[in-house]
């Protein structure tokens, strides 16, 4: 079958051996690829430990990776999360997704505990486990420069050698599996890096009609005001949402204590655009080219980082920001968490912290050093052993991004509702509540919410699982990426059947927690945003959310999905077939 090699590779680390074996067919069907694959493959393991010689990491493509469908580099990299436990998959673009299908494989499976620090090395059909050498105890840059640029890389820093429950894995430098701590897996199996070469080609069914789903795709993009307009994601970054969130008055601030910053144009997309003469880059096969650099070679911060770094920590120093984010990516550590959780230490001190002191508390949480080793449990475990969990700002322990949920009620569902905890990406409402896309709704009322929610996570779950590039879709549907599928792969995918093969990997996921416990008592919000307003001016108003306003909708949003009234899924995944 196109679109797929047919064949994976599974790594023991304990014992040092590797097998290959053919992609289940029936996987591809029900699962697609990427976020699918690894859901369903890690199910018979989740509720052990993710230290645990039986816990796999396993590194994902889908069925669209190194064809010239636009976005379609990108790789899934799924485990149970050292910071959540929950199950937790990382979307992440570079080349390593690519190089993977050239090399012959669709995943790669590692399990096992490594005695020694190994990195592993594939070019084509050649696979080898090495000493780590003198690799251990680098950071990201360092290790990056010594495996070289041929091919692609993905590398864990001191953090995630330290096991920082949220350490990331770093690929190709700068393109992070930045949430849940994945590369606190990487770390216990002690597996430094993977470095990963493929000469192979990638066939395609029908050449003529994925040209066709290209060009309709890159029509849609080249229109979209959102996408390529003056003041859009490819021309600003992700940045561009600086401006935009501030006037809607939904920024997290001081640890959510407010909601709007008043020196946050300082850092908004424009100014880091004067300040550092941006030009372009991204992953691979994207024309939209997202992300940031600073002529002197500067990794630009995204959006989340640049708010939770300024506004969440009060902030206002640019250059502090672009080093926070510099220092991060080279220990290897999640920026959300990080920043969340420093200001999660400034609220519990009373004391702001100078842009000096922010980065020398990112280094002590990269090096688990002083109040570092504290801290480098996340805010919710620190937050707890102060006695104040109060001044946490997650969900299910995992640290919310930068939309203040006071401010998009849809958003504020979304987040308790996620799998994997306080996640702006699973369903995204802020498409429909502030960029309007593609319909306007209501940011301050529930209603429709709870439908609304649950098909975007279905339709954000398969987009994962092809392995696209969310951001298309501000553009793109659904529609188009059907065609695009199906002249990959010769099947006749409709929108229905990939939203149900989203739904059915969701229903999987909410299962595979369930077995380790989570409900109901899990799906909730901090207090905080129940009983204190927002910024409030004459011309907006963030009130608190109503609690039973919010209730009523996730008992909605219950019934839609078929939990039961504790939240749970009993019966696995089948009720989507
Ligand atoms: S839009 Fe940005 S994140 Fe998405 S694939 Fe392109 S460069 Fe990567």
């Amino acid at each position: 079958m196109t679109g797929y090699t047919g064949k994976s590779i599974r790594i023991d680390l304990s014992e040092g051996v590797w097998d290959i074996f053919e992609t289940p067919p029936e996987l591809c069907e029900k699962y697609i690829g990427g976020r699918g694959f690894g859901v369903a493959l890690i199910r018979e393991h989740i509720t052990k430990p993710f230290d645990s010689e039986d816990m796999p990491i396993i590194f994902a493509s889908g069925p669209l990776v190194g064809t010239s469908a636009p976005t379609s580099g990108r790789l899934s990299v799924v485990s149970r999360s050292p910071l959540t436990s929950t199950v937790f998959d990382c979307s992440v673009g570079g080349r390593f997704a690519t190089e993977l299908k050239r090399a012959g494989f669709d995943m790669l499976i590692i399990s096992g505990l490594s005695r020694e620090w190994v990195t592993i090395d594939i070019q084509d059909g050649n696979i080898s486990i090495k000493d780590a050498g003198g690799l251990y105890g680098r950071n990201v840059e360092e290790t990056a420069a010594i495996l070289g640029d041929d091919g692609s890389t993905a590398i864990i820093g001191r953090a995630g050698e330290r096991g920082v429950r949220f350490a990331s894995i770093v690929f190709d430098g700068h393109y992070l599996a930045g949430r849940g701590g994945l590369g606190a897996v990487m770390g216990a199996k002690r597996l430094k890096a993977i470095k990963i070469r493929g000469t192979g080609e990638v066939k395609v069914a029908d050449p003529g009609a994925l040209k066709k789903a290209r060009e309709e795709i890159m029509r849609l993009l080249r229109a979209s005001p959102a996408v390529f307009g003056e003041f859009g994601l490819s021309e600003f970054g992700t940045a561009a949402l600086v401006d935009l969130i501030h006037a809607r008055r939904m920024e997290p601030t001081e640890n959510f204590r407010k909601s709007v910053f008043p020196k946050s144009g300082q850092y908004s997309g424009y100014s880091m655009k004067t300040a550092y003469h941006t030009k372009k880059k991204g992953c691979r096969g994207c024309p939209i080219l997202c992300k940031k650099v600073g002529r002197a070679g500067e990794v630009m911060p995204e959006f989340e980082t640049v708010s939770h770094f300024g506004a969440l920590n009060g902030n206002s120093d640019l250059q502090s920001i672009v080093e926070a984010n510099r220092l991060c990516n080279d220990y290897g550590l999640d920026t959300i968490t990080t920043a969340s959780t420093i200001a999660c230490y400034s609220e519990f001190s009373g004391k702001r912290l100078s842009p000096e002191e922010l980065l020398r508390h990112v280094v002590l949480i990269g090096e688990r050093q002083g109040i570092g080793d504290a801290l480098s449990e996340g805010s919710r475990r620190f937050a707890e052993s102060k006695g104040v969990p109060e001044l946490s700002m997650t969900v299910k322990g995992l640290e919310l991004p930068a939309y203040d949920p006071r401010g998009a009620y849809g958003m504020a569902l979304s987040y308790v509702t996620s799998n994997r905890g306080g996640c702006h990406l699973r369903a995204y409402p802020i498409s429909y509540e502030i960029l309007r896309k593609p319909v306007a709704v209501d940011r301050f009322s529930f209603v429709g919410k709870a439908r609304m929610v649950k098909i975007s996570e279905d339709i954000n779950t398969v987009i994962d699982s092809l392995t696209a590039c969310k951001f298309v879709f501000f553009a793109a549907s659904l529609e188009e990426y059907a065609k695009a599928i199906n002249a990959v792969t010769a099947r006749e995918y409709d929108v229905q059947s990939l939203v149900r093969a989203g739904e059915r990997t969701w229903l999987l996921e909410r299962h595979l927690n369930t077995l380790n416990g989570f409900s109901r008592k899990d799906d909730d919000l901090p207090e905080r945003f129940f009983r204190d307003a927002g910024y409030s001016d004459e011309n907006v108003t963030i009130p608190p959310i109503r609690r039973k306003d919010f209730d009523d909708t996730l008992d909605r949003y219950y019934r839609i999905r078929g939990y039961d009234e504790e939240g749970r899924v009993t019966e696995e995944d089948e009720r989507a077939d």
